[in-house]
């Protein structure tokens, strides 16, 4: 079907609701439309198990228990709630956080709140491959470290950081490690238990759920992470998340969970063969080429720095192709990626750099078509 819209090469800024996910919805909006709190008619149990039902397809994603999900809008609240909520309750006695420069815009600006309500907040380097140095690591933490904040993939490159060995040196260190597992989770291996985190977000709309539903992951033992809401009210969510749960979101995002767990192995297979067509064709002739490590990302991303040609032209050039320059919640400033910078691109280089991210409905064609449109522009231009 013409749909006369661009091919959506975007997919790590949202993703389309996959049609089982729609249908696992659209009774939550209709007949059962109860509301999961309220305990004395079956409407709300009804709600209240298809909550339920999602919390365990949650779970099973990242090899959690049930009773360690907690829903929320998504992972930018997550992300508030795992960063505020553990200084609101572990603060006065220790009140450092260690993250990286390259996190997420999510991450920084709550690292920047925090640091003007008394956190002192350490912002590691990361290479030219955009990984973060565990010896700096071991070299940050003091005695006044509570938590590491490193997310798990980059948003911008799909750079991997080395998670199971940032949860085991945090584990020796008796701090807790949260993990923004946004763009991981459904696409590579996540697993709580075997790479030692303790806190860990989601979000539904980048695995094929609905926008405005994810979840925070807090580990109930070993160790037990006590944590403080930021958000109060009736209580739900084991007082850690109050506001009546949106259950059509939830039941779809489990439901998206569900299908991730079933299917990221084999989908990421598929989505490193698109990727390399794209980048071999994109890069053979010197005209591009990769930012950040190629051993260690994910299947689905690939940013590329063109050398003749700004990303702002890129786009203009080509309007068949909805590709990103930087992040979606950075990409209306025009500023150089905070992410490219940091790795030590030049303004120019990280100005010339674009996104491409594959993803469950991208067809052979669809690359096809961008590889042949992009090499015969690129060829003009430099005739
Ligand atoms: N963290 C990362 C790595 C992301 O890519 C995003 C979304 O772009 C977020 C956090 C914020 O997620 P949400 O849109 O669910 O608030």
């Amino acid at each position: 079907m013409n749909t006369g819209l661009p091919v959506f090469l975007d997919y790590n800024s949202t993703t389309p609701v996959d049609p089982y996910v729609l249908e696992a919805m659209l009774p939550y909006f209709t007949e059962r439309y109860g509301n999961a709190a309220s305990k004395t008619h079956a409407y709300g149990w009804i709600a209240d198990e298809a909550v339920e039902i999602a919390r365990e397809q949650a779970a099973v994603l990242i090899g959690a228990e049930k009773q360690e999900i907690v829903f929320t809008s998504g992972s930018t609240e997550s992300i508030n709630v795992a960063l505020k909520g553990m200084m609101e309750m572990h603060g006065k006695s220790k009140n450092h956080i260690i993250t990286s420069k390259t996190e997420h815009k999510a991450v920084l600006d709550t690292c920047a709140w925090l640091e003007l309500h008394g956190a002192k907040i350490t912002y590691l380097e990361v290479n030219r491959d955009g990984l973060i140095d565990l010896q700096h690591l071991n070299e940050a933490v003091n005695e006044n470290t509570l938590m590491v904040s490193i997310m798990f993939a980059n948003n911008e490159t799909g750079v991997i950081q080395p998670v199971s060995e940032i949860g085991k040196l945090c584990r020796e260190k008796g701090i807790y490690f949260f993990t923004d597992a946004t763009q991981a989770a459904g696409k590579v291996r996540v697993d709580v238990n075997e790479q030692c985190i303790d806190l860990l977000c989601i979000s539904s709309h980048k695995i094929y759920g609905p926008k405005g539903s994810g979840l925070l992951y807090v580990r109930r033992k070993e160790p037990r992470v006590a944590i403080s809401p930021i958000i109060h009210g009736g209580g739900h969510e084991k007082g850690l998340r109050s506001g009546t749960v949106n259950v059509p979101a939830i039941a779809g995002f489990g439901k998206a969970c569900e299908l991730a767990a079933n299917k990221w192995f084999e989908e990421g297979q598929r989505f490193s063969q698109l990727r390399t067509k794209l980048e071999q064709a994109l890069t053979d002739e010197g005209a591009a080429f990769i930012n950040g490590s190629t051993r260690n990302r994910l299947p689905s991303t690939t940013n590329l720095c063109f050398k003749n040609v700004s990303s702002a032209e890129f786009i203009r050039m080509f309007p068949q192709l909805a590709v990103a320059a930087g992040s979606a919640c950075t990409s209306s400033d025009n500023k150089p990626s905070h992410v490219l910078r940091a790795m030590g691109l030049t303004d120019k280089e990280s100005q010339s750099s674009i996104r491409f991210s594959i993803g469950r409905f991208t067809k052979e064609e669809e690359i096809e078509f961008a590889v042949s449109l992009i090499r015969n522009k690129l060829k003009e231009i430099s005739i």
